[in-house]
This record gives C-alpha cells, sequence and structure tokens, in this order.
C-alpha cells in the first residue's frame, strides 16, 4: 500500500489554518483507507528556532492530543514525535550532502523566517526542508497532504530524491506528491488577509487556537479585519478583497461547501450578518475537539506511551530504509 506522511510543529499555538489546511485532511485521508498514514510531531523542525524545553514537551504532548482529539486513531495511523525515531535525522545528514545551498537559500519560508538578519539564523533553520524531505522519504511517503505554503518544499523533496537516485545510479526514493486541497490550503492571518495564519505570528489575534474558547473565538472573528463592502453575488468580486475572501472560505471549509456556495447563500449579506453566522460554525467544529484535547491531556503518560508505540512501529519502516541508504553511499554495515 502507498504511504502518507506529514507533520506539524509543536511550536504551541495550533491554529484554524493548521486544522483546515493539514489535521482534518489527516484524518480524512486516514479515514478514506487506501494509504498507510503517518503522522509526526516535528519537535527536530520547532527547535529551529529557540524553543523552551519544558513548553516544547507540553507542546509536543498538546499536538499529540489535538491529532487524536481531532479524529487520527493511533491503531489506524502511526502516530509518532520526530526526535523517538532517530532515522529522520539521519537520513537527513546524508541530505545534507545531497541538497545545495543555493536550493535552500531559494525557499521562501528560509527567507520568512531568518527575515533580515540571515546571518543570526540557526542552520537548523536553513537546513529545515533537508530534514522534512528526509521526514517523507524515510518512509518511501509518495503523498503529503499539506498547506499551500509548503508546497515549495515538496518539490525540493522531490529535487533530493531525484538528486539521489541519479547521483548513486540508483531508483531508490521515489517522487512525492503534495496534496493539497480544499477550501482552506491556505488560511490567511485575521488582521492581514494577504499574510498567512500562523503558529509563529506574535498578534495572538490574527489566528484562532484550537484551545480557544467560545467567547475567545467569536471575539477574534468578530475583530477580524474586513472591508464594508457587502458579500457579493458571485466570487468574481471577492477578487481584490483578500480578507473577506479569506473569511468565506474559511466558513466553506469549516461547513464542508464550496466558496461558490456559501457566496450564494450570503449575496448581499452585510459582515453583521456573516461573522455571527461563522462564528457559531467555528465554535460547533472547534469546541468538540478542544474540550477532548483537554481530557486526554490530563493524562500525560497515556500520551507519552502511544508515541512509544508510535516510534516502534514507525521503526520497523525506517530502520531498513536507512539501512538500505547507507549501504547505496558505501557506509560499512554494523551487522
Ligand atoms: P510556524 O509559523 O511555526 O511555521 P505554522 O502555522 O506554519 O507554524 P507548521 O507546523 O509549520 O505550522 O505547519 C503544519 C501544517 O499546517 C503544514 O502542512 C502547513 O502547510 C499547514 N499550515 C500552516 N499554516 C497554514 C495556513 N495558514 N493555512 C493552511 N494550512 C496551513
Ligand atoms: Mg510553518
Amino acid at each position: 500500500t502507498p504511504r502518507v506522511f506529514s507533520g506539524i510543529q509543536p511550536s504551541g499555538n495550533l491554529h484554524l489554518g493548521n486544522y483546515l489546511g493539514a489535521l482534518k485532511r489527516f484524518v480524512d485521508t486516514q479515514n478514506a483507507g487506501g494509504f498507510q498514514t503517518v503522522y509526526c510531531m516535528v519537535d527536530l523542525h520547532a527547535i529551529t528556532v529557540w524553543q523552551d524545553p519544558e513548553k516544547l514537551r507540553h507542546n509536543t504532548r498538546e499536538l499529540t492530543a489535538g491529532f487524536i482529539a481531532a479524529g487520527i486513531d493511533p491503531e489506524k495511523s502511526i502516530l509518532i514525535n520526530q526526535s523517538q525515531v532517530p532515522e529522520h535525522a539521519q537520513l537527513a545528514w546524508i541530505f545534507n550532502c545531497v541538497a545545495r545551498m543555493g536550493w535552500m537559500g531559494r525557499m521562501t519560508q528560509w527567507k520568512d523566517k531568518a527575515g533580515k538578519d540571515a546571518e543570526a539564523a540557526s542552520l537548523g533553520l536553513f537546513a529545515y526542508p533537508s530534514l522534512m524531505a528526509a521526514d517523507i522519504l524515510i518512509y518511501h511517503a509518495t503523498h503529503v497532504p499539506v498547506g499551500e505554503d509548503q508546497k515549495q518544499h515538496i518539490e525540493l523533496t522531490r529535487d533530493i530524491a531525484a538528486k539521489f537516485n541519479h547521483d548513486y545510479g540508483v531508483d531508490f526514493f521515489p517522487m512525492t506528491e503534495p496534496v493539497i486541497e480544499g477550501a482552506a490550503t491556505r488560511v490567511m492571518s485575521l488582521r492581514d488577509g494577504t499574510k498567512k495564519m500562523s503558529k509563529s505570528d506574535p498578534s495572538d489575534a490574527s489566528r484562532i487556537n484550537m484551545t480557544d474558547d467560545a467567547d475567545a473565538i467569536a471575539k477574534k472573528i468578530r475583530k477580524a479585519k474586513t472591508d464594508p463592502e457587502p458579500l457579493p453575488e458571485s466570487l468574481e468580486g471577492l477578487k481584490d478583497r483578500p480578507d473577506a475572501r479569506n473569511l468565506v472560505n474559511i466558513y466553506a471549509a469549516l461547513a464542508d461547501m464550496t466558496p461558490e456556495a456559501v457566496v450564494a447563500e450570503y449575496a448581499g449579506a452585510q459582515f453583521g450578518t456573516f461573522k455571527p453566522a461563522l462564528a457559531d460554525l467555528a465554535v460547533a467544529r472547534l469546541a468538540p475537539i478542544s474540550s477532548e484535547m483537554k481530557r486526554l491531556m490530563a493524562d500525560p503518560a497515556e500520551i507519552d506511551r502511544i508515541l512509544a508505540r508510535g516510534a516502534l512501529q514507525a521503526r520497523e519502516i525506517t530502520a531498513p530504509i536507512l539501512k538500505k541508504t547507507y549501504e547505496i553511499v558505501g557506509m560499512i554495515s554494523s551487522a
């Protein structure tokens, strides 16, 4: 069976964009069948920018609780924490020697996150896409559900696989497809419809966190940036209205509707009408998940057991693939 891999960083503030663009689709993929699904808390990615150690541990457990609360079933999917499966980092080193500096330097996430002072960014932040390629290819995964922002990194994963195969004259690593689907592949900030909603945005009002209560969700949506025009008759009318378009997309994804259908339903409505409807919908969808997350977080030892078991299952796949990679590269086998 073909394999699906994807991950989320345990860097806190799991938000609506992560849910609609990634987590919800991980659940759909798991439940659709036809794939072996591997989902990962990518803590080694999180530390490419400073993380307080105690908070990182907490965030990793909370993210795991979020996966399970959203519908990931550890009996159906392999649910892991990246650092507990050492082959990810081991393959990443090999890929660091395959990938070129120039490739990394062109990544928009690198440019965005390094900001003006690239000299002060960590080496890990620069090499992030190489570790991500290893995360995927250590499972020989062919399909990766992600948000739109990760498309470039998946393309780089293909470049790394192709160069490895070419340099060593093998047909070992498969070509990976990004799976970017639905109305919410790029949920935008509630404060700025041209910027993606992010965990790392310093403004809490910019995002709806999965742990926000009903009041906080309603308040953030009420205060979301919009323009004074009512909703148009068709999607065309939202072309130059990124903030309005974002709220329509969020509504569509939460309601499992197309954006066209949402606009048809609310044609001519003011935001004074649309925003409360959106807030009710968001609360209805998110509240059960956040209360289940809280319940699961009451027993962190159980979460740790789930991750430990996932790591054992994962290593049955990753250890042989790393062994074969080492052989191809020319390392002496220890066994
Ligand atoms: P950070 O700001 O720390 O990078 P993030 O919000 O981008 O955090 P990640 O852990 O980097 O979250 O990404 C996890 C998954 O969520 C990826 O598949 C990514 O594409 C997806 N994702 C992140 N932000 C959004 C968004 N605004 N809309 C849709 N998908 C998103
Ligand atoms: Mg990100």
